[in-house]
C-alpha cells in the first residue's frame, strides 16, 4: 500500500465509524505510525509503506474506531507550542487552558513562586516555567500515575519543577505568590452526556467536580488562604457557566480585583483575583 492509499483507506474506515474529523485523524495516525511529516508525505506519497509501518497504522486506526482519543494513541499533545506526553492517566491538555497560562504569564513578576494545583500532565506549570525561567515552580496532584507523566513532561521540556503527591494542599508547605489550577469541574450528572472519547477514556478523577461541579473550587479557595502570601494571586480555569459561582466563592474569601476572562470562543474561561 502507498502512503496515499493508506490515507484514503484510513479516512474511509474512520468515516464508516462516524469518527469526527476522519481525514485529519487518518493523517495524524499515519504520521505517528510512520514517523513522517507533511514534507516527507508529499515527496513520497506514491511509495510503498513497509510492513511494520502498515501494521502499526492498522492497529492505530482500529483503536481510533473504538473512540480511543487520538492523543492516547499517538501519546502526545501540543500545548503552548510545547510537546507533552499523555497517557490515559492524565487529562489531555486543551487549547482553552492556554488562556489560563496566558493570564498567569501576564500577572507574574520576577522571581515569584507558583503552585499548580491538580497538575495532571503538568502542562500548565511546565509552560509557565518554560516561558518565565525566573519563577520557581511547584505542582501537586493526588495521582502518582499522573505525576509520573508530569515528571516526564518536565524532563522533555527541560524545566525544573518540584512535584508533590497528595490530596490538594495536604503535601504543600509554605506560601506562594500565585496559585493556578484547572481542577475537575464537570457536574457528576453531566459526565454521561460527554463525548465518548472523554467519557470512556479520560480519567474520571480529572473530570468529576462532584454534584455541583464546584467542589474543588470550594476546597482550593479554602486551602489557598494558608498557602498564598499577602497580595497573592489565585487563578482558576472554569466551566463556561461557573464564573458567578467561582467569583462568589473568591469574593466571600476576601479576594479583590476579581476578573473573569473569556476564551477564544467568547466563553467565560478563567477567574482571577488577589488576596489583600
Ligand atoms: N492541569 C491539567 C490540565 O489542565 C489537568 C487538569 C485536570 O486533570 N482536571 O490539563
Amino acid at each position: 500500500m502507498t502512503y496515499q492509499q493508506a490515507i484514503e483507506t484510513g479516512y474511509r474506515l474512520l468515516l464508516s465509524h462516524q469518527i469526527p474529523d476522519a481525514r485529519t485523524d487518518a493523517w495524524l495516525l499515519l504520521s505517528a505510525a510512520c514517523g513522517i511529516d507533511r514534507n516527507f508525505y508529499y515527496m513520497h506519497m506514491q511509495d510503498g509503506m513497509d510492513s511494520t509501518e502498515e501494521a502499526l497504522y492498522q492497529c492505530f486506526l482500529k483503536r481510533r474506531t473504538r473512540r480511543v482519543p487520538l492523543q492516547y494513541i499517538t501519546g502526545e499533545q501540543e500545548f503552548m507550542g510545547l510537546r507533552f506526553h499523555v497517557s490515559p492517566h492524565v487529562l489531555i491538555p486543551r487549547q482553552d487552558t492556554e488562556v489560563l497560562v496566558a493570564e498567569a504569564l501576564k500577572r507574574l513578576r520576577p522571581n515569584m513562586n507558583v503552585l499548580d494545583m491538580c497538575t495532571g500532565s503538568g502542562c500548565i506549570i511546565i509552560s509557565i516555567k518554560k516561558y518565565r525561567q525566573d519563577i520557581s515552580a511547584t505542582a501537586c496532584d493526588i495521582s502518582g500515575q499522573a505525576l509520573t507523566v508530569a515528571k516526564e513532561n518536565a524532563a522533555l521540556n527541560n524545566v525544573p519543577v518540584q512535584f508533590l503527591e497528595g490530596d490538594l494542599f495536604e503535601p504543600v508547605e509554605g506560601a506562594f505568590d500565585m496559585i493556578v489550577s484547572n481542577p475537575p469541574y464537570i457536574p457528576t450528572c453531566e459526565l454521561a452526556g460527554l463525548m465518548p472519547e472523554v467519557r470512556d477514556f479520560e480519567p474520571r478523577s480529572a473530570l468529576d467536580g462532584d454534584a455541583d461541579g464546584i467542589m474543588f473550587y470550594k476546597r482550593i479557595v479554602e486551602g489557598a488562604g494558608k498557602h498564598l502570601k499577602p497580595g497573592g494571586l489565585l487563578l482558576f480555569e472554569i466551566g463556561y457557566d461557573q464564573a458567578a459561582a467561582v467569583s462568589g466563592l473568591m469574593r466571600q474569601a476576601g479576594y479583590q480585583g476579581i476578573e473573569v476572562i473569556k476564551d477564544l470562543a467568547g466563553l467565560d474561561r478563567v477567574v482571577a483575583g488577589a488576596l489583600p
